[in-house]
C-alpha cells in the first residue's frame, strides 16, 4: 500500500492537478508530467484510487511462485469504506503489508492491472473512474473496480486451507466499461497450494 489508506479522502490540495487536463491550455496533470520517482508525497498518496484490491489476501504457489488472489481481506480492512483501520501503524500491525515505492511497483507482479501505480509505471494514463480524473472518490466503486460488496470476510475468519476455496480471478480483471480515460457517454485454476498468506501492497 502507498502511505494512504485505500479509500482515504482524495487529497484536494494537490497543487498541480488539473481535472480538466484534456482541455486545450489546461495544465498537464502531475501524473502525466512526472515519473513516479519524481512525485512528492502528496501526489504519490493521491494516486491510490481506494480500490482495496491490494488488501485482499493472496496465496503463493509453493512450487511455481504464482500468486492467486482470494476474496478474503486483511484483518485491518474495513469492507464498506475500503479503508485500512490503522493505516499509520499498518506495518507494525501487519508485518507483510507491503509499502509501495517506485522501485516496489516495478517489482511487484501481483499488483492489480487497474492499480494507478502499475498503470503509470507501464506508461499508461489514469482511467476515467480514477478519483483524480473524475473528481469523486465514489467512481472507483461505481465502476466496479473496488472490492466493496465482493468480500467474503476478513482473514481472521478463515484457516489457511479454507483460503484455497476463496481464490478468485476478478481482482486481476477490468470490469466491463471500466477501461479508457474519457468519461463514458452515460455513467450510469486449479487452486494453488497455499504457502503463506500475503497481504498488502
Ligand atoms: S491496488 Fe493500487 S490503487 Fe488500489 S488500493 Fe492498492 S495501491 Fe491503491
Ligand atoms: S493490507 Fe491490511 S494493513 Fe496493509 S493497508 Fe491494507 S488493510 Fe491496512
Amino acid at each position: 500500500m502507498p502511505d494512504r489508506a485505500p479509500s482515504d479522502p482524495v487529497p484536494t490540495a494537490v497543487p498541480d492537478v488539473a481535472p480538466d487536463a484534456g482541455t486545450p491550455g489546461a495544465a498537464v496533470p502531475f501524473w502525466r508530467a512526472k515519473s513516479l520517482a519524481h512525485m512528492n508525497p502528496t501526489e504519490w498518496e493521491s494516486l491510490c484510487d481506494g480500490c482495496g484490491r491490494c488488501c485482499l489476501v493472496k496465496l503463493e504457489d509453493e512450487d511455481s511462485g504464482d500468486i492467486a488472489y482470494t476474496d478474503v481481506v486483511c484483518r485491518l480492512f474495513e469492507t464498506h469504506s475500503c479503508h485500512c483501520s490503522d493505516y499509520p501503524n499498518r506495518q507494525e500491525q501487519v508485518s507483510d503489508c507491503v509499502r509501495l515505492t517506485p522501485e516496489a511497483v516495478a517489482e511487484l507482479s501481483w499488483l492489480p492491472p487497474t492499480c494507478a501505480y502499475r498503470l503509470l509505471d507501464e506508461g499508461k494514463d489514469l482511467p476515467w473512474w480514477h478519483p483524480l480524473v473524475s473528481g469523486s472518490a465514489e467512481t472507483v466503486h461505481e465502476a466496479g473496480i473496488s472490492v466493496r460488496g465482493k468480500v467474503a470476510g476478513g482473514e481472521q475468519m478463515f484457516g489457511l486451507f479454507e483460503l484455497v476455496d476463496h481464490v478468485v480471478s476478478w481482482p486481476l480483471r477490468w470490469p466491463k466499461g471500466s477501461r479508457g480515460t474519457g468519461l463514458p457517454a452515460r455513467r450510469t485454476r486449479a487452486a494453488p497450494r497455499p504457502r503463506k498468506p500475503l497481504t498488502g501492497a
